[in-house]
């Protein structure tokens, strides 16, 4: 990647937005800069007796449709830059859904595959200690992100109710369902791509049956690929942090979860039910009509894209595809359904959890599932008509969405010419 920041690179975006829409410049000076953005330093005790340091950030970036809402991700990479980025997708994401929220995020620069379960509660819990006064259902919404589950959002709800003294389950979602989570919410990410995939099939000319390479095997992939089983689609790829497994006669599943579910990686499965092992970054280049990148940011990127041989990728990750990639798909007629469309559905879910939360009033998971798709739908349909309106990808269309309910309601405020007249 170039040497700009990837909130350099997220910023194109709003850009090439502003250029199909007549907004007033506040908008754009409104929504260049992250809101706020606190970095701490969590110190916990280790097992061992040690203390050790951890940096952690809460960016609450853009606040004008509501409470932030944004996941908390544990990554050794973890950055400002990062957490910035993120957080100013979730703005945007929750607009494209029309979701009564603004966008945030939170990160620990933490391998926490190298903490012991008790170090993991006592950092999630450090973590809601220190952004206590930062967070709040009226306020900053966390749920999970990258390595975190809903374990630890149990950890950090309750942390929260300590802190404040009383029961707040509405503070953060994704949490375990016995403590106020929401059925549907595990596998919200994937049932909403998959929805968009299956209502917009007719329009992208899919065939009844695809091959799918799945980048990434965590929630987003495993049940991505899940979904796309049990609907007659074969699973010829999947890739985690270690390598990729490939079978052209479509790969076994329960082998898969097993593996990931006992702790190994799925290239641990090479050599049985006819997996080959390949080198990660081989998947993007599979016989395959969808790829879903589910994994992390820039995955896809100016020196792999060519090589992409699905003609429709579904970004379930956020920001897997480079601006250098995009132009790279887009010359090979590659449609890309955007992460800020296409991964929605966990937050819309987790919408749904703080909702529920707040009226003391649960859902089946039917109800959920059928709001879910109702709101995929509706939206994924809008963006796919001012794609076609204004000849853009469905990426440009989906900014161009989301922004023009962002602006309306910065606008709301007053802009510069209702103040000078
Ligand atoms: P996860 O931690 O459950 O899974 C991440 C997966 O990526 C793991 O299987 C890991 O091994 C794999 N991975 C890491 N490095 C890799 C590499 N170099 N090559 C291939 N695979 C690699 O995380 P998740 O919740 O599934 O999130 C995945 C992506 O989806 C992230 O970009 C996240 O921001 C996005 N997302 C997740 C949700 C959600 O509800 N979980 C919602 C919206 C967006």
């Amino acid at each position: 990647m170039s040497e700009d920041s990837l909130l350099d690179h997220a910023l194109v975006r709003l850009d090439e937005a502003a250029a199909h829409l007549n907004i007033d410049p506040d908008v754009i000076e409104k929504l260049k800069y992250a809101r706020e953005t606190t970095k701490v330093r969590l110190m916990i005790r280790m097992d061992d007796g040690s203390r050790k340091s951890f940096l952690a950030w809460r960016c609450r970036y853009d606040d004008t449709r509501g409470p932030t809402k944004g996941g908390i991700r544990f990554h050794p990479d973890a950055s400002a830059d990062e957490v910035e980025t993120l957080a100013f997708w979730m703005t945007f994401k929750c607009a494209v859904m029309n979701l009564p929220y603004g966008g945030g995020k939170g990160a620990v620069q933490v391998d926490p595959r190298k903490l012991s379960k008790a170090e993991l509660e006592r950092l999630s819990r450090a973590y809601i200690q220190a952004f206590a006064r930062t967070i709040g259902p009226d306020r900053d919404i966390p749920a999970p992100d990258v390595y975190t589950n809903s374990m630890i959002m149990g950890w950090m709800a309750d942390e929260y109710a300590q802190i404040v003294g009383r029961h707040e389950p509405a503070v953060i979602t994704g949490k375990p369902i016995a403590l106020g989570g929401s059925l549907g919410r595990g596998d919200a990410t994937a049932r909403g791509g998959f929805y968009l995939v299956r209502h917009l099939a007719r329009q992208l000319r899919l065939a009844p049956s695809l091959r799918v390479a799945v980048q990434g095997f965590g929630n987003a992939g495993q049940h991505i690929a899940r979904l796309m089983a049990s609907d007659g689609h074969r699973i010829v790829a999947v890739s985690d942090s270690e390598g990729a497994v490939y079978s052209a006669n479509g790969l076994d599943l329960d082998l898969l979860l097993a593996a990931k579910a006992q702790g190994r990686s799925v290239v641990s499965t090479a050599g049985e039910a006819g997996h080959e092992f390949l080198a990660g970054d081989e998947l993007v280049g599979v016989e395959a009509e969808l790829l879903v990148p589910s994994a992390l940011e820039n995955m896809i990127h100016e020196h792999n894209a060519g090589a992409v041989k699905a003609k429709l990728v579904l970004e379930l990750a956020n920001g897997p595809v480079t601006p250098e990639a995009d132009e790279i798909l887009a010359a090979n007629g590659v449609v890309v359904l955007p992460d800020i469309l296409a991964n929605a559905g966990g937050v819309t879910v987790s919408y749904f959890e703080w909702v529920q939360n707040r009226q003391g009033f649960y859902w089946t998971a039917e109800e959920i599932h059928e709001r879910l798709r109702a709101i995929m739908e509706r939206e994924g349909r809008a963006i796919w008509d001012i794609a076609q309106d204004k000849k853009t990808s469905m990426r440009t269309a989906a900014y161009v969405h989301a922004l023009g309910r962002l602006a309306e309601a910065i606008e709301a405020h007053g802009t510069q010419s209702f103040f000078t007249s």
